[in-house]
């Protein structure tokens, strides 16, 4: 069977990532959604197994002590990992998967895995990312100044990525994202004719 291809979509907080990931799930069917491990506590709402794998520090540091990720990165003073079982599993049964994960994640994954898919989803400005994450009410104050620190070393990272889709309107945005991945697993589907 042909394995299957290995999304990452990255993009700084409040840029409408999980939004935009819902409409592109929509649109392409068969993608499945990697689930990551984190050591950040459950926003409102949020269930373990289904938005992230909520863990403590220390079973976290365990995991990456048995090199369990395929990658791992501490991002706005929280530990995230992917975890390679999962990804390896859904890869082998030619499922294509989709990893929602940072830059410097995405960067280790690309090293491990060159013909990985970076996507980058950019706001349309910081000024715009900025009203978004105020609107979106989920961050305290202190955390919020971090992840808007962090969006302008984001996006500046992102001339790494393959593609860049700037989440100015969510239809149109998802949209295009479906069009770059419909293409790529065309083309992997192509090689494995030749
Ligand atoms: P949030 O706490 O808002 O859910 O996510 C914060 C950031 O962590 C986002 O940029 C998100 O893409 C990133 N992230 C989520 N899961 C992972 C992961 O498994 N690995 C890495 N490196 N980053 C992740």
């Amino acid at each position: 069977m042909k394995r299957g291809r290995l999304f990452i979509l990255s993009g700084p907080s409040g840029v409408g990532k999980g939004t935009v990931r819902a409409r592109l799930f929509e649109r392409v069917s068969g993608l499945v959604y990697s689930i990551s491990c984190t050591t950040r506590k459950p926003r409102k709402g949020e269930v373990d197994g289904v938005q992230y794998r909520f863990l403590d520090e220390g079973t976290f540091e365990s995991y990456v002590k048995e090199n369990l990720f395929l990658e791992w990165a501490r991002v706005h003073g929280h530990f995230y990992g992917t975890l390679l079982a999962d990804v390896e599993s859904e890869l082998c049964r030619g499922n294509n998967i989709v990893l929602e994960i940072d830059v410097q994640g995405a960067l280790q994954v690309k090293e491990k895995m060159p013909d990985s898919v970076m996507v980058f989803l950019m706001p349309p400005s910081l000024e715009e990312l900025e009203k978004r994450l105020v609107s979106r009410g989920t961050e305290e104050n202190e955390t919020m100044k971090t992840r808007l620190q962090n969006a302008s070393a984001e996006v500046a990272l992102s001339g790494c990525y393959d593609y860049a889709v700037v989440n100015d309107e969510v239809d149109r945005a998802a949209d295009e994202l479906a069009g770059i991945f419909q293409k790529e697993i065309s083309k992997s589907k192509g090689s494995a004719d030749e």
